[in-house]
């Protein structure tokens, strides 16, 4: 059966689910198996071991995942950073140059600058707000171009329609970040991107228990990113595999109550007298609302503040919250607050945080699913 035309929702709990149903089973079972059985000289050819990444688990994932994204193919990862390390060491070789978004999740910054840099790998930032600038940094030797649908912790959406342009005009690589989106909100290959990137520790298993990542695109492309996997050893094992699964079943319920919740709760903070400002792209306050609400279907779970007292007042809200979780990370079905600049992004100079606006006393928060007025109430008595 093929869901093709079918709403997300469906595909999200149909799509890519084992057409032989193992004895019947709903649910497709764990095969908690490392390698398989070579029955003839043709199998022996193509053989199944986990680290291929071509276990039933996998297989029924990866057809889920490229049918959410509207991609010919996917690939799961042992975490967000094994896609993202797998899918930059294929496009990129020694000598090559890459462009990237200047404010990127930290890790993955890091091993452009790091990693990238010591296998002569170069890089220019571009700056989120001047893409008619862009252009000039392009080399001969560019070959990819890298961004974030929407930055942490300050929630920018970039030019992403002049980032795709740029790369077919330039013919490199386009790759995008969705995690803070998911496929729910923004479907990049849809709009042009050449590769998404996951990190399904976040919404797509949504339950703050598995590390996992994810990179969909055109079937050659992944095809040669599943070999750097297997090189690296990156692979996700089954269990987390069903876990992810299972995940996804639900992901559109939950990115409803994250984009319901997360508006009710940026508005809830804006008109309050002890809030200096909020960051959420649903906000018309938002300096690319516009842009958001264009490409966008929902905001997000993710806003970020500033209180008008700093620093600390933050760390007194944090202390003085009931129902929030101090505690890196997002993307589950628990709000969490963190402080950015002394947790993700504690490594970067002050001057760098302060250029990406990331105040010391600013404070992050992944809304979870609980009741909208029940952390509102909870912020209004923190704050009191
Ligand atoms: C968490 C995160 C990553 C890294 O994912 P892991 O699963 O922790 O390796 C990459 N990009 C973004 C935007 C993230 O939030």
């Amino acid at each position: 059966m093929s869901y093709k035309a079918m709403g997300i929702d469906t595909r999200a709990v149909h799509a890519g689910e084992n057409e032989l149903r193992v004895d019947g089973a709903v649910s497709l079972p764990i095969f908690q198996t490392a390698m398989y059985e070579t029955a003839s000289d043709e199998e022996r050819s193509d053989l199944r071991y986990i680290r291929y990444s071509n276990s039933p688990n996998h297989e029924a994932l990866h057809r889920k995942l490229a049918s959410l994204e509207g991609g010919e193919a996917a690939l799961v990862s042992s975490s967000g950073m094994g896609a993202i390390s797998a899918a930059l060491l294929t496009v990129l070789k020694p000598g090559d140059h890459l462009l990237a978004q200047d404010c990127l999740y930290g890790g993955t910054r890091a091993f452009i600058t790091q990693a990238l840099a010591e296998m002569n790998v170069s890089v220019d930032f571009l700056d989120s707000e001047d893409s008619a600038a862009w252009r000039q940094k392009l080399r001969p030797s560019t070959k990819a171009i890298y961004c974030e649908a929407m930055t942490n912790p300050t929630l920018q959406v970039i030019d992403l329609e002049a980032v795709t342009a740029l790369a077919r005009e330039a013919g490199i690589v386009s790759m995008i970040d969705a995690t803070f989106a998911t496929p729910c909100i923004y479907r990049p290959l849809e709009h042009g991107f050449d590769l998404a990137l996951h990190s399904c520790t976040k919404y797509l298993n949504g339950h703050s228990d598995i590390v996992a990542g994810a990179v969909v695109g055109a079937e050659a492309l992944i095809k040669r990113i599943r070999t750097s996997v297997k090189f690296l050893g990156s692979t996700l094992d089954p269990h987390a595999c069903f876990l992810l699964q299972r995940g996804i079943k639900t992901l559109g319920l939950r990115m409803e109550r994250h984009n319901h919740s997360a508006l009710t709760i940026a508005q809830a903070l804006e008109v309050h007298p002890a809030v200096e400002k909020v960051n959420y792209p649903g906000l018309p306050s938002h300096r690319q609302h516009e842009r958001a609400a264009r490409l966008f279907n929902g905001f997000g779970g993710m806003l970020s503040f500033t209180l008008c007292d700093g620093l600390a007042a933050a760390r007194r809200l944090l202390r003085s919250v009931a129902i929030p979780l101090i505690a890196p990370s997002l993307g589950g079905v628990e709000t969490l607050m963190t402080l950015p600049a002394e947790t993700s992004h504690a490594t970067l100079e002050p001057a760098e945080r302060a250029r990406l606006g990331i105040s010391d006393g600013l404070i992050r928060m992944s809304v979870g699913i609980e009741s909208a007025e029940d952390i509102v109430a909870d912020l209004e008595q923190a704050l009191a």
